[in-house]
């Protein structure tokens, strides 16, 4: 039985910051930090093992350096695992040190999609010596069970003790049968709060794994590209723990795409209404994925939100980015979410290969043609270990920040032939402009906001006078 300290790391700046495989970025969309579903699905398996386990969340409460340096010396754990991103890598790798400084004789392990594609970069760190590639939480398990013998798990990348850096067999996904509920004892549940209701949620996570093969998105990293199906009852059940454990009734039921099958979408909701259980809900989904007897069958069950990642109004341009879907396709499945009252969110990307002024215009056009509630736009962005990264190396796009490994959704390192990266940042402000300084969009945004939520508004406004500046 070992001591484990799993952790998401303090941010530099000091901000929220969620690191959760795909989706890494500051404080998540509308400023919403996501608890860290990884983490908390690793220390419900590490507990069922017996180990002690403890779980932290700094960037949640705005914990810094000096609570992590606290945690080390009080509990010196066996095992410091904690989450990366990449645009916080370089300062998610210094943390290495910070272990090695307060408790030298903790094993350091990093989890994420960085690092699964790049571990040998990851371990140029000296005082960091596991990557965890790949879907985590089995490994972290394996991990913790294997008695130094590192050699014996999979799906690390590792230092010997001479220093040379060995890669083990990828670890098998793990079955979706014996995924846990996450546990999330250990985190202040106050801290994740959702934009504009100012209530509490947690993450479920029905499903893993995306069969789709869109050229940005760093999603089949880490789950796989096999759709794995939790069963129904368990993830119920896990919602019914929520309520009964946390008092929490709120979800963003997070999947790479929730709506890929709908017949296991319609089964979860009849199997939510058959349990009597009062929930909410939101998720995202793909526009070519849905249909109305599923939105509405999912409505019923507690659905309140849907986003949708809409990515380019142009259909050429999605067609090269591999999304697989049109224009006409996203017109119909928001259409159709609006005319059931269900809110809708709309995920928008400039700067993807072939994009010009003309296309982001089509683009900033379909969002204000459609009844979104809320819009997100993102500079595309070639995280590494994506077909977008292969391209934007061979071709030369990346700049100076591209190069230097900066790369995060709100800032593009692209310089496509006749697309300055820097227009395309200006194209971003000018579209969160020109969406939310409409009449129709403020009303949308105040209709969904909670008289008790107005009070932590602060920030949301400031972080969109930011966007649009
Ligand atoms: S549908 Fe595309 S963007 Fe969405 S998770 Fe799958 S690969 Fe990523």
């Amino acid at each position: 039985m070992s001591d484990i300290l799993l952790f998401n790391p303090p941010a530099p700046g000091g901000q929220g910051y969620t690191r959760e495989g795909r989706c890494t970025q500051e404080a998540g969309v509308w400023g919403t930090q996501w608890p860290p579903l990884t983490l908390a699905t690793a220390a419900a398996l590490l507990r069922r093992d017996g180990h002690r386990v403890t779980l932290r969340d700094y960037p949640a409460t705005g914990a810094g350096l000096l609570s992590l340096t606290d945690d080390l010396r009080t509990l010196r754990p066996g095992f410091a695992i904690w989450s990366t991103g990449t645009p916080t890598l370089s300062s998610d790798l210094d943390i290495a040190r910070v272990v090695r400084g307060n408790s030298p004789a903790s094993v350091t392990a990093v989890i994420g999609t960085h690092v699964t594609v790049r571990p040998e970069e990851a371990l140029c760190e000296p005082a960091l010596k596991i990557v965890v590639r790949g879907e985590p939480e089995g490994i972290i398990r394996e991990l913790c069970r294997c008695a130094g013998a590192l050699a014996d798990v999979p799906g690390i990348s590792w230092r010997d003790d001479d220093g040379a850096i060995r890669h083990n067999p990828d670890a098998p996904w793990l079955d979706p049968d014996t995924i846990p509920a996450p546990d999330w004892d250990g985190l202040d549940c106050d801290a994740y709060r959702l934009p504009l209701k100012g209530r509490r949620f947690l993450i479920a996570a029905p499903v893993r794994g995306c069969p789709y093969r869109c050229a940005f998105c760093t999603a089949p990293l880490y789950y796989g590209s096999r759709l794995r199906r939790r069963p129904v009852a368990q993830v119920v059940d896990e919602m019914a723990g929520s309520i009964s454990r946390y008092g929490i009734r709120e979800f963003f039921i997070w999947a790479d795409t929730f709506t890929a099958d709908r017949r296991y979408v319609q089964e979860l909701c009849r199997f939510i209404l058959a349990k009597g259980l009062r929930i909410s809900w939101t998720c995202n989904s793909r526009v070519d994925t849905i249909d109305e007897e599923t939105l509405r069958l999912m409505k019923q069950a507690g659905l309140w939100m849907i986003s949708f990642g809409l990515e380019s109004g142009n259909d050429a341009i999605l067609a090269a980015s591999g999304k697989g879907i049109t224009a006409a396709q996203s017109c119909e499945a928001v259409l159709m979410a609006d005319s059931l009252g269900i809110r809708t969110a709309g995920h928008f990307m400039f700067g993807l290969p072939g994009e010009t002024e003309e296309t982001m215009a089509q683009t900033l056009t379909l969002a204000l043609s459609l009844p979104l509630d809320i819009a997100q736009f993102y500079a595309a962005t070639p995280f590494p270990g994506t077909a977008l990264y292969d391209d934007a190396l061979r071709e030369g796009w990346l700049n100076g920040a591209g190069k230097g490994g900066a790369f995060a959704q709100n800032s593009a390192v692209m310089e496509l032939p006749g697309l300055p990266a820097a227009r395309v940042d200006a194209f971003r402000r000018e579209a969160y402009r020109r969406f939310y300084l409409r009449p129709r969009a403020a009303a949308r945004v105040l209709s969904m906001t909670e008289p008790g939520a107005l009070a932590g508004m602060a920030p949301l406004l400031r972080r969109f006078l930011r966007w649009m500046r």
